[in-house]
């Protein structure tokens, strides 16, 4: 066999965002022997973009916030699609993980009497989201990470896996190459933990950063383990629009838990126009009670902009379709409005979104104190995952474990913000703890020296090819077609559309060529990630034509709605013998009776 340089660890964690860190903290302190991969260096993994917060039941600002409430809130929120074991062990230890994160540094904004200061945000019934301005991510990743150096762990900043090894049944590492110089390395562990994120880069406009091409998704895919939940894509209602070059970023939806209000161009207000009928008790009857809400009144109800993405999302849509859009084809997000309910509104904006003001400032010359800004739908977050034992995190691939956006159950058809942040605490710490504990009861398995030999071979293939297209025309078309035809409104014709075209887009990226060396290549870099990009888009794209209704994220037209017989089931999916996509619908375990009652009284 080639001489590749090889590491060895007892746990090797494969991501270094909230997910990855947090697992290789909990695995580190257990004793396990720890690596840490990452695409990027390491600070730089998406989760420092996110601003909101993390949501989590402490109740410092509504002392009728409970577990339960947040258990019924992300049920609720995921359309009973959710693993409601995830969902239960999410909500119940989500404010101990937040404390934690305290206890090892982080700096969070505070309540008058210096307890963790929570915000509104779309679906939570109460102030929930622990926050640091809107930089939550960012002061998540600078905690954990001084945290993890303290440990003592191998970190392997900018290097990039493309396979899983395998031996036999079981995980035996993965095999990557480093961007720097392109040298190829062997990962031998006894335990992996994926912890890759999302998918949002197969699709044209979108929140997400470049690492999001799937790449966990599609290695535990080819590993032989199950995906669930595929269909369920969240298009976030407010991305920034204009100028072209910003096309998809973020506007946190805490713009909107501070007051901010939606308009149409004709300055109507129209998310009062249509309530789903499971949030009409829990939603402001007028712009008076709405408004209330987001001061902390107690007495009021959340005001219609903080329903759920799915919904908002829509709404949005329609407003766009039926003619009364902004002039780039969004509606007016406005936050400058509260300046006729408080003094001194443009510091207060400034202190509490600073973030926001800048961006807008900055890439579109808008200043959001006296302004509206122009918004619409963007791919924010990818709901389906790799399948997992909800107290453990192992996939169906002894050994191979999987956390944060990369991993499916907790938010079933929709997530609810903030709840991912807290997930990557939660489930990071599970994946850790149960990563290290499987380390410590196996050997480190045999790496099969064909297998490495062959990924090697398929990755280096379009230096072969002097005269292949480039790997950027086949990734923008796949990127234009997943927008178009398996997008926020879903229809079968469109879709079995992208599933040939996804065909067609295999073949050319088989035949993608790029020149130049190994070193810091980023065509090399895209014509490997085209793979990912092609497996997840066509896991999506079949899921979705699978599920015949509407529910949560998840939109078609020629179903709008939805039919409770596609509520018993996830559908799941796994490469076969035969190597082919195969689509399952697996029953949702029956929930027992005390969770039953929870939702119950929380209707
Ligand atoms: C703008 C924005 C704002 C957001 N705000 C919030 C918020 O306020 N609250 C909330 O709950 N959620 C928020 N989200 C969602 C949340 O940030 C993400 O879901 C979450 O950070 C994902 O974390 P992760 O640990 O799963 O993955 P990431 O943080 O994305 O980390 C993935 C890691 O995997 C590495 N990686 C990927 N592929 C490979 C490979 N092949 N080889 C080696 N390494 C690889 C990457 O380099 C990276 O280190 C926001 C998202 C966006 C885009």
């Amino acid at each position: 066999m080639t001489e590749y340089l090889t590491h060895g660890h007892d746990v090797l964690v494969i991501g270094a965002g909230g997910a990855g860190l947090r697992a290789a903290a909990e695995a580190s302190a257990a004793g396990a022997r720890v690596a840490v991969i990452s695409k990027s260096l390491l600070g730089k993994a998406h989760t420092v973009m996110a601003e909101g917060g993390i949501a989590a039941a402490l109740a410092n600002v509504d002392e009728r916030d409970s577990w339960r409430v947040h258990f019924a809130d992300t049920m609720r929120g995921g359309q009973y699609l959710n693993s409601w074991r995830m969902a239960e062990l999410h909500a119940k230890e989500a404010p101990a993980c937040v404390r934690e994160l305290e206890a090892w540094g982080a700096v969070f904004d505070r309540t008058p009497d210096g307890r963790i200061l929570q915000r509104n945000f779309g679906g939570h019934r109460y102030p929930r989201l622990a926050h640091v301005g809107d930089r939550t991510g960012l002061e998540m990743i600078r905690t954990l990470q001084d945290h993890d150096i303290h440990l003592g762990m191998d970190v392997f900043m900018e290097y990039t896996v493309v396979t899983l090894l395998k031996d036999g049944a079981r995980i035996a590492g993965a095999f990557g190459y480093d961007r720097e110089r392109g040298r190829f390395h062997v990962f031998r562990a006894k335990a992996v933990v994926l912890a890759t994120g999302g998918i949002g880069r197969a699709y044209k406009i979108t929140s997400n950063s470049w690492e999001y091409t799937g790449d966990g998704h599609s290695l535990a895919y080819h590993a032989g383990a199950a995906l669930m939940d595929m269909e369920f894509v969240q298009f976030h209602p407010t991305g920034m629009i204009w100028p072209p070059s910003v096309r998809g970023i973020l506007v946190t939806e805490g713009v909107r838990g501070e007051g901010g209000v939606l308009r149409n161009k004709d300055g109507r207000r129209f998310m009062f126009d249509d309530i789903p009928a499971a949030y009409a008790n829990q939603t402001a009857d007028t712009d008076e009670e709405g408004w209330r809400y987001t001061q902390g009144d107690k007495n009021a109800r959340r005001p219609p902009e903080l329903l759920t993405r799915d919904h908002v999302a829509r709404c949005i849509r329609r407003e766009v379709k039926e003619g009364r859009g902004s002039p780039h084809g969004g509606v007016f997000l406005d936050i400058a409005w509260i300046k006729e309910r408080i003094p001194n509104a443009a510091e207060h904006i400034k202190r509490k979104l600073p973030s926001m003001y800048h961006q807008f400032k900055q890439l579109a010359d808008i200043d959001i104190t006296q302004e509206p800004m122009e918004v619409g739908p963007t791919t924010h977050y990818m709901m389906g995952g790799v399948r997992v034992d909800p107290d453990s995190q192992m996939s169906d691939v002894p050994g191979l474990f999987a956390a944060g956006e990369c991993g499916a159950g907790l938010h079933g058809a929709n997530r609810l913000g903030g709840n991912s942040l807290s997930d990557l605490l939660v489930f990071g710490r599970r994946a850790g703890q149960y990563a290290a504990l499987y380390a410590n009861e196996n050997s480190l398995g045999a790496v099969n020296p064909d297998e490495v030999a062959l990924a090697e071979k398929h990755a280096l293939a379009p230096f072969e090819r002097d005269n292949g297209e480039g790997p950027y025309a086949v990734q923008y078309a796949l990127q234009d077609m997943m927008q178009d035809l398996v997008g926020i409104v879903r229809q079968e014709k469109e879709m079995s559309q992208a599933l040939d075209l996804i065909q067609q887009l295999k073949v050319r990226a088989e035949r993608v060529g790029v020149t130049g060396n190994r070193e810091y290549n980023p065509g090399w870099h895209t014509a490997i990630d085209l793979n990912n990009l092609l497996t997840v888009s066509e896991m999506v794209a079949k899921a979705a034509l699978e599920r015949q209704e509407s529910r949560g994220a998840h939109f078609r037209d020629d179903y709008p709605s939805k039919d409770n017989n596609f509520g018993s089931f996830n559908i799941v999916i796994r490469k076969n013998p035969r190597g082919e996509m195969q689509i399952m619908r697996e029953p949702i375990p029956p929930m027992p009776l005390e969770l039953k009652q929870i939702i119950e009284e929380m209707k």
